[in-house]
């Protein structure tokens, strides 16, 4: 049966916040498709759970050039099911800057592969524009005004509305802006970096930065690709988990005993708050104004379910603020791939 939006999806149950200080609402959860969106054309699952975050209110579905696998299949297939929603009702994000395609040209930040890679993602995902199109990472070997160049260029050809950086440092990202300011080329207005609790680069400069800026700031993996949740608190690898992937993100010292025991404590705080650690984790990362938007994954709906409602319940008094602090202080991680100061 085709699918028919829950009619009371704008009702309240999701609150939009303003990106940077552009006209663009976003939903305060967006949905990532960098896992289980992947293969061999759209299954059930990934049906369901996009029409059941558009019927909890969210409008924002991300992508990028290489989510799969195999890389490409995301869009492909997200952008299949896409076509059962409301085009001028979602916004659709794409990235280029990891590896695409093989040659010199597939990667990285010059303008030949960004704009490149723009025309294939729209052909994946069936669509004439994109509503962000992002520089995935900073290229150290490409002048930064060749790739803020091509973000714009994309916009003149029509191809993107808006435009963003991911995982840029806080310099890397002034300077992108001055650039966009100094040329009267289109502004980026949104920042995509990695933050949560076990990953907070971005309070040190970044995040404080965002409102003069004029940035807005979308948050990726705010549960730690699932850490912060009750998936691993029972101290084993649950066989439908991330952490089990042969080459998965989430490395042994993530999930080391003394780790595990001090995500325990923070669900204790969670069960205070009447919250699982998955909701509470995502409240916190939205406890900030300056923070638009939590990037969430989900492998199902009830994952989803549970995690929507962490949207009504992102304040903290400054006890549960200091005792989890004093959690945080405690955990010790390697670095990761994604800090950045
Ligand atoms: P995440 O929200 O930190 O982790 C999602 C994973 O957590 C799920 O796949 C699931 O793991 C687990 N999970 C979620 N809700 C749960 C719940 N209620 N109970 C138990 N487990 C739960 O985010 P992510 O998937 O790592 O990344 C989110 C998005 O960020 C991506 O899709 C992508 O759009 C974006 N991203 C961007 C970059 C960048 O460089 N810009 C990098 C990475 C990601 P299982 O699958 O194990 O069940």
């Amino acid at each position: 049966m085709a699918y028919l939006p829950d009619g009371n999806r704008y009702d309240g149950r999701m609150p939009y916040r303003r990106c940077g200080q552009s006209g663009l609402l976003l939903p305060a959860i967006t949905l990532g498709c960098w896992h289980h969106f992947g293969g061999d054309g759209p299954t059930t699952n990934q049906q369901e759970l996009i029409y059941r975050a558009f019927d909890g209110g969210i409008t924002h579905f991300d992508l990028a050039n290489n989510y799969g696998p195999p890389p490409g299949s995301a869009e492909v297939n997200v952008g299949r099911i896409l076509k059962d929603l409301p085009r001028d009702e979602i916004i659709v994000s794409t990235k280029a800057g990891y590896l695409m395609w093989s040659g010199p040209y597939g990667e990285w930040g010059s303008r030949k592969y960004l704009l490149a890679s723009l025309d294939q993602s729209l052909k994946r995902l069936g669509l004439e524009y994109v509503d962000l199109f992002y520089s995935h990472r900073f290229d150290p070997n490409t002048p930064l005004e060749e790739t803020i160049g091509a973000l714009e260029t994309a916009v003149k050809q029509g191809k993107a509305l808006y435009t963003g950086i991911s995982s840029y440092t806080t310099a890397q990202t002034k300077q992108a802006l001055d650039i966009a300011h100094q040329r009267g080329w289109t502004v980026p207005i949104i920042h995509q970096p990695n933050y949560s609790m076990l990953n907070r680069w971005i309070e040190k400069d970044l995040l404080p930065s965002a409102p003069s800026l004029h940035l807005g700031i979308i948050a990726f993996c705010p549960l730690f690709q699932g850490l912060l949740t009750n998936k691993y608190l029972a101290g084993n690898l649950p066989s439908d988990s991330r952490a089990t992937i042969p080459g998965s993100l989430l490395r042994p010292a993530e999930l080391s005993e003394t780790v595990i025991a001090q995500l325990r404590e923070l669900n204790t705080i969670a069960s205070q708050r009447e919250q699982t650690l998955a909701q509470m984790a995502l409240s916190w990362v939205l406890r900030s104004p300056a923070v638009t938007s939590a990037l969430i994954g989900a492998r199902d709906v009830q994952q989803l379910q549970e995690n929507l409602s962490a949207v009504h319940k992102t304040q903290f008094s400054t006890e549960e603020l200091s005792q989890i602090d004093s959690i945080l202080a405690r955990i010790e991680l390697p670095p990761s791939l994604w800090d950045h100061e």
